[in-house]
């Protein structure tokens, strides 16, 4: 009998034995940095001579791996490996793949901080952060397992006399995975697998500043059982392999997590019919946001400073849920205002190999550009309370940055920096307030800091987001627990460790039998 699901504890790493093991972790991993990852098609290794150079943010001049790098022709060659897989993928026992995943899980909790080592090391991620990014994995396999065995008879419909009718769901073919960097582990292993677990084969390109993980899930599920050419890892640039699986005639559906733009680019070529092609691509897209929290005036103030600065300072901001925007009623302005600015200088940035660093570094080259470019903006459109600066020497590092007194129609309220950045906005009463939240094309998450009753009641209506959190901060959802994903251009709204999220990889099949 299967136990019922909980999600996986975050580490307590006050305890000094934890901190012990976690820094044992850090040098095995220390250890193993520089080395080669192949190419996995069929379970055939393959080495290019290209190769994608994952390196730690915080020190630029440190090469977590070298990892072969997939052209068009070796895309194809996945193709073909995953397409045949699959007819025998597709007939395996859902039992099985659930065994797999539970399997996998539990290779994953022995050596977790190992796999939160790496993501040290690769995304530049603090321990913490680290830590709920491998136990969020965790959490991914122990719920879509659990999500497989429900849904493996199918759905019980009614038959007349003389008649059998039956509702089933078999796998829809083969997907492409196109994982992000910012829950390099989670992300990529919650997608992947809800992909296997429900008898569809599996293209994966996971980000190309964060393969080093998604080639560990391999070693991970290879160790659990599943068998060659049903996951197969070929990371590559979006333009070259990207588009190319996209575009495919055999590609069944894209499972994409990662920015507004691509996630559009996807779904706009996924649309136009190949030759070839004999259905329509199914496209779960889950992209950018623009999160508010709003504190109303009857509110513990407390409570909304540290939520603001948890959520917009949490990995660097670098979450599609991350607080960007505080919309506070003027009567509690200045008072929030002010707690958050101390709070923040609490903050310290760095190396996030060291216990003691609360902020790591930003992606890369291009995410610091980017988000010192809205800064610049920012100094313009409001007044900088905190930060506002960035060193891309040795790694990429920016402040957390506060700037106060934005308008509503500020490009930095409305357009999703993905960095170290919150906007603080002044309301004149709730209803404005959320206003304010809702003037964006996004709506993923947000949190409402209130006592007042009809003030929650009526956010809950209003307040137009597919997460919505009350007196806590907007990230940080837990599998099974809170379903994630949101409206508008934050996606197809495709719940993330939710009760439906593996039927987006099924489809609905009707047989009736006359007796
Ligand atoms: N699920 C994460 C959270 O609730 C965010 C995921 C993302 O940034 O893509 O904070």
């Amino acid at each position: 009998m299967v136990q019922s699901y909980k999600h996986e504890p975050f580490c307590d790493f006050s305890n000094q034995r934890n901190q012990k093991e976690f820094e044992a972790a850090l040098q095995k991993v220390e250890t193993e940095l520089g080395k080669n990852y192949p190419l996995i098609i069929g379970g055939e290794r393959i080495f290019t001579e290209d190769s994608i150079i994952s390196v730690n943010p915080a020190n630029r001049e440190e090469v977590v791996g070298r990892v072969s790098k997939a052209t068009q022709e070796l895309a194809e060659k996945a193709m073909k490996v995953a397409d045949r897989t699959f007819q025998t993928w597709r007939k395996s026992r859902p039992e099985m793949r659930a065994d797999i995943l539970f399997r996998a899980s539990a290779i994953v909790r022995r050596r977790k901080h190992e796999f939160s080592a790496i993501l040290v090391k690769e995304a530049g991620k603090p321990w913490n952060e680290a830590d709920a990014d491998t136990a969020e994995a965790i959490d991914f396999m122990e719920y879509y397992a659990r999500q497989m065995l429900k849904l493996k008879d199918g759905i019980p419909v009614e038959s007349r006399s003389m008649e059998y009718n039956r509702f089933n769901y078999i796998p829809l073919g083969v997907g492409v995975i196109i994982s992000p960097w910012n829950f390099a582990f989670a992300i990529m292993a919650g997608m992947t697998t809800a992909a296997l677990v429900t008898g569809n084969t599996v293209l994966l390109k996971p980000a190309s500043t964060t393969p080093v993980i998604a080639a560990k899930l391999m070693e991970v599920l290879e160790e659990a059982g599943l068998p060659a050419g049903v996951v197969n890892y070929i990371p590559g640039s979006g333009a070259e392999v990207g588009d190319y699986l996209v575009d495919h005639p055999r590609t069944r559906f894209i499972s994409f997590t990662g920015s507004r733009d691509v996630g559009l680019r996807i779904y706009e070529r996924a649309s136009k019919l190949s030759t070839g092609q004999i259905w329509l691509k199914r496209v779960v897209a889950e992209m950018g946001g623009k999160d508010t929290i709003v504190v109303d005036k009857e509110a513990d103030l407390e409570l909304a400073s540290q939520s603001i600065v948890a959520s917009a300072f949490g990995f660097s901001g670098q979450k599609c849920s991350a607080c960007s925007r505080a919309v506070i009623l003027e009567d509690v302005y200045d008072q929030v205002l002010d707690r958050v600015v101390e709070l923040t200088r609490e903050l310290t940035v760095g190396d996030p190999s060291k216990q003691s660093i609360k902020m790591g570094p930003v992606n890369d080259q291009g995410a610091f550009d980017k988000i010192m470019s809205y800064i610049a903006i920012g100094k313009e459109e409001g007044k900088l309370m905190f930060g506002g600066e960035g060193e891309d020497g040795k790694g990429w590092f920016i402040q957390p940055t506060i700037f106060a007194d934005v308008d509503e129609n500020a490009r930095i309220m409305k357009e999703e920096i993905f960095g170290p950045v919150v906007a603080f906005c002044k309301a004149k009463d709730f209803n404005h307030a959320i206003d304010i939240a809702n003037n964006t094309e996004y709506g993923l998450t947000g949190a409402v800091i209130t006592n007042n009753r009809e003030n929650i009641e009526k956010a809950r209506e209003d307040f137009h987001v597919g997460n919505l959190y009350f007196n806590r901060g907007c990230t940080g959802a837990i599998v099974g627990y809170q379903p994630f994903g949101g409206f508008n251009m934050s996606g197809t709204d495709s719940k993330a460790g939710g009760p439906d999220y593996l039927l987006l990889h099924l489809q609905g099949k009707t047989t009736s039998e006359t007796l």
